[in-house]
């Protein structure tokens, strides 16, 4: 693995060669979050656009060179990565701009964007030939790593909260999985997993923690830089709970500038519930991360729901230093955007995944974008993860299922009445 060159604390700026530290600095904690620093000199030798437009395969593995793995490591057989990219020209139309795309993560393998960062922890757990692996989760990362770890048969223990939406949880039990429902909220199951992995020596795949976890999550932007052809959007909406996904979209961009296959870098938007904006009002008072006080984290978007972001400060470094902004949105809005995304593209997002959509249509009303910037949106989960949710929204828009009996009579009355 000469293409990485250190682990990087993001507090003291510490170096690490990659097998001196397991997860985080030593000297910092938990809070050490290590950042991997690569040898762009070296993995530009080795690949190019016109070796990848070359390269067959579609999945996350044609970015190998760019990941923090083996060149020879065996991968998981399932397809992930790959997902379309959608233009949305109805969508764009409604909020008067031209050009806006839906990156459609709904479709990895467990329906969720998790998918991607999970593949990578279950590759180098078993680069350490790791036993068990380990992870909290609020549904969707446990999800992907019990599928993927299923594709492998390797055991695992995960943390959820328990009242995790049922779909999430049924996925977990299909798979196999060993399943701890925790009597308490997201932030309590995670602080139980690293209590876990310590007493019990389990690898493990904690977003925020393992520093390969973002590794995995920079291949969406790979991918959306790929499908436009290496013209870098100009705007990237995303939802954030832990931060992880947002600062992994930054890392990947940065290793694009990076290697000179993009010429700038997008301006990136992070979209938060308004009862889990811990990064919101931080970057709006300009308060330390480090030190603000966790908020509630109540949102329907479970997905989006951390009191303690844990990635808070690649979080916050994915707004700031591309000249984006963090936008907060209510529950109301975010059930309103699945039928508005779902009806503008035909892609059904679960509360996480289209609260991407409301806030372009807050950054709209607030100015912050322009009808001709090129903007995508990211949807990071399937709508049938969380039905219920899904329901909601429908009821909350006044969309009903008609009662019929079944003849025609009474079906023409009902149309009638419908006035169709
Ligand atoms: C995990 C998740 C997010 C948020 O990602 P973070 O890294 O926690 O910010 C958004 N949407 C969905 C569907 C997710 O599963
Ligand atoms: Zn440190």
């Amino acid at each position: 693995m000469d293409h990485v060159k250190h682990l990087k604390c993001l507090i003291c700026g510490k170096e690490y060669a990659p097998d001196e530290v397991a997860y985080v600095c030593p000297d910092h904690g938990n809070d050490g979050i290590l950042d991997v620093r690569y040898d762009y000199k070296l993995i530009g030798a080795r690949i190019s656009r016109e070796s990848l437009a070359a390269n067959p395969d579609t999945t996350v593995w044609r970015y190998k060179p760019l990941l923090p793995v083996y060149p020879d490591a065996p991968v998981p057989p399932l397809t992930i990565g790959g997902t379309p990219l959608y233009k949305a020209e109805r969508l764009a139309a409604e909020l008067g701009l031209k050009y806006v795309w839906v990156k459609d993560d709904g479709r990895l393998p467990t329906a969720s964007f998790k998918d991607r960062a999970s593949v990578l922890a279950v590759v180098k757990a078993r680069e350490k030939g790791a036993a068990m692996i380990t992870t909290a989760s609020t549904g969707n990362a446990a999800a992907a790593l019990s599928g993927i770890c299923a594709s492998v048969k390797q055991p695992n223990v995960i943390f959820v909260p328990e009242k995790a939406p049922a779909a999430k949880i049924a996925q977990l039990l299909v798979f196999g999985s060993t399943v701890m429902l925790v009597k308490g909220t997201y932030d309590d199951a995670f602080e139980l997993c690293l209590q876990a992995a310590a007493a019990y020596g389990w690898y493990n795949r904690n977003t925020a923690y393992n520093p390969y976890m973002t590794e995995g999550k920079k291949t969406a932007v790979y991918e959306i830089c790929e499908q436009l052809h290496w013209h870098a959007p100009d705007a990237i909406f995303v939802s954030v709970g832990d931060g992880c996904i947002i600062g992994g979209l930054h890392k990947g961009l940065k290793d694009l500038l990076a290697l000179g296959w993009i010429e700038h870098m997008p301006r990136i938007y992070g979209v938060q519930a308004a009862g889990s904006a811990f990064m919101y009002e931080a970057w709006r008072d300009g308060e330390d991360v480090l030190t603000k006080a966790p908020v509630s984290g109540v949102t329907v978007a479970d997905s989006i729901s951390a009191g303690l972001p844990r990635d808070r400060i690649k979080a916050m470094a994915a707004v700031t230093e591309t000249g984006g902004a963090y936008i907060c949105v209510s529950d109301d809005e975010i059930l309103a955007s699945i039928p508005a995304l779902a009806r503008a593209t035909g892609v059904f997002g679960e509360p996480a995944g289209a609260a991407a959509h409301t806030g372009l249509v807050k950054a709209v009303d607030l100015g912050l974008v322009s009808p001709e910037d090129r903007i995508v949106i990211l949807n990071t989960g399937n709508g049938l993860k969380d039905v219920a949710g899904a329901m909601k929204s429908v009821e909350m828009v006044g969309t009903k299922a008609n009662r019929v009996e079944p003849d025609l009579a009474d079906l023409q009355r009902v149309m009638a009445e419908l006035g169709r």
